[in-house]
């Protein structure tokens, strides 16, 4: 077997994608070569790394084409279509001659994990591509080499996949304005629903299989099942598609996410915390909302005055009506937060909530004349100033709340590609699921 792995190819400016380079030598090998390509794999790396244009995608071709003809095939049409006049497209393909469900050496997997959640350096994929014997090639700064390592590395590292079927225009078209019929997009995606996800936003109103970008792709269809995307988006109607391709991805896993707590959570890395909110939730300029995440009650730091544990968690304007759900927390409630952590922020994806403030402490009432009481002086309790009635504490009052136990998302039009959406199941507590 041969396993082609590329990255890097496509600028923010100029458009291209590494899906459609990734495609075309599919393409290429199986009618120059006549080889068979038995897959196609869409990895989405690190999402807080700087350097990626959007998604931070790499691709793996599986193949049983000779490995050297690949290589060759691969690097003509990554010169020919990487966007390399932009100085920070630096393209890189590495090709390994091994079955890549069984034969992957063990540092090769474990950097394809750490590509994912961690921060790598290129330096450390010369190392490994060298000490593999893979062939390689690259121009920039060959960053690229990065990306296609560990999508070499990724089928073996990762367990759970899902399911990409993406049409591409024809390239007459490229950045001129996508002709898709809405109409179609709304009803292929409730056909597909839930094995297709991530197709509109039916609270926005929004087509989100359907890019902005200027790049080729003209739809792409997410799910946990290959025929049911590729059924969805031959529903739509359309400008003619000139191509499509389905590919295997980690797209939707949650694969991005690690456990970690407050006091060590890094910049650049994602997590899963547990917490108790410790600020009352505040929308501040430009619509984002923040509140602080303290650590749980029953922590040994817990109630620490200093703060050193207290991490800021954020749910940005274009997060739209999850900004409500961020906004419904109390301070006491215990949640679970989940998010990229930047600039000691962490940036909420979704959130679990794990126990509700049922209560409130107020002014209590006078029982006989049911007046607000007044307090009594300090440490003196409350007292009726109509009848004298004293009362030593303050009384609890039940809370109307707008939120219930268990998990909620950012809608699918703020979704990142990784993250799990609710509707996929396998969550250790009830879901509430955006659509
Ligand atoms: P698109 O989604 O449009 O294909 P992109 O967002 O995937 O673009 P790239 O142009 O591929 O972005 O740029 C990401 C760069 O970062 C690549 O060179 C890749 O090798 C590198 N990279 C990816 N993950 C890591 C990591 N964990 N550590 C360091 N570098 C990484």
């Amino acid at each position: 077997m041969t396993v082609v792995g590329i990255d890097d190819t496509d600028s923010r400016e100029r458009g291209m994608c590494t899906t459609y380079v990734a495609a075309q030598i599919a393409e290429r090998l199986r009618t120059a070569e006549s080889a068979t390509v038995s897959r196609l794999l869409l990895v989405r790396l690190n999402p807080a790394v700087e350097y990626k244009t959007r998604g931070n995608a790499a691709l793996a071709i599986h193949t049983d084409c000779d490995p050297e003809r690949a290589f060759a095939l691969a690097r003509d049409r990554l010169e020919l279509l990487a966007e390399t006049d932009d100085e920070r497209t630096n393209p890189g393909l590495v090709v390994a001659e091994h079955d890549p469900d069984t034969e992957v050496p063990d540092g090769v997997r474990r950097f394809a994990r750490a590509a994912i959640r961690d921060h790598l350096e290129i330096a450390d994929a010369v190392a490994l591509l060298e000490r593999h014997g893979y062939r390689s090639w690259h121009t920039g700064n060959g960053r690229g080499r990065i990306g296609a390592l560990a999508a070499i590395g990724a089928r073996t590292a990762l367990e759970e996949w899902t399911y990409e079927f993406i049409s591409y225009r024809e390239s007459e078209r490229w950045g001129t304005p996508r002709e898709v019929d809405r109409e179609s997009v709304f009803a292929a995606a409730d056909d597909g629903y839930p094995a297709v996800w991530d197709t509109v936003d039916r609270g926005e109103g929004e087509t989100v299989c359907v890019p902005h970008t200027p790049g080729p792709i003209l739809h792409g269809i997410r799910g946990d099942d290959p025929d049911t995307v590729r059924t969805v988006a031959e529903r739509i109607e359309s400008e003619p598609v000139a191509d499509s391709q389905l590919f295997v991805t980690n797209q939707g896993t949650d694969v991005h996410l690690r456990d970690g707590s407050l006091g060590t959570a890094e910049d650049g890395r994602a997590y899963r915390l547990e917490g108790q909110v410790a600020s009352e939730p505040e929308t501040r300029r430009g619509g984002h909302v923040f509140v602080d995440l303290g650590p749980p009650a029953d922590a040994p730091t817990a109630g620490s005055a200093d703060g050193a544990e207290r991490l800021a968690c954020t749910a940005f304007e274009p997060t739209k009506r999850f900004r409500d759900r961020v906004r419904a927390l109390r301070i006491g409630d215990r949640i679970t937060a989940c998010g990229e952590v930047s600039r000691g922020t962490l940036k909420l994806e979704k959130f679990a909530v794990r126990d509700l403030v049922r209560t409130e402490r107020v002014t209590p009432t006078c029982p006989d004349c049911e007046r607000t009481m007044e307090s009594a002086g300090r440490d003196q309790g409350y007292r009726c100033r109509d009848c004298g009635t004293r009362t030593a504490e303050k009384a609890r009052r039940r809370l109307e709340r707008d939120l219930e136990p268990g998990w909620y998302e950012v809608p699918p039009c703020a979704r990142r590609h990784v993250a799990k959406p609710l509707v996929r199941g396998g969550f250790d507590a009830p879901t509430h699921p955006e659509r």
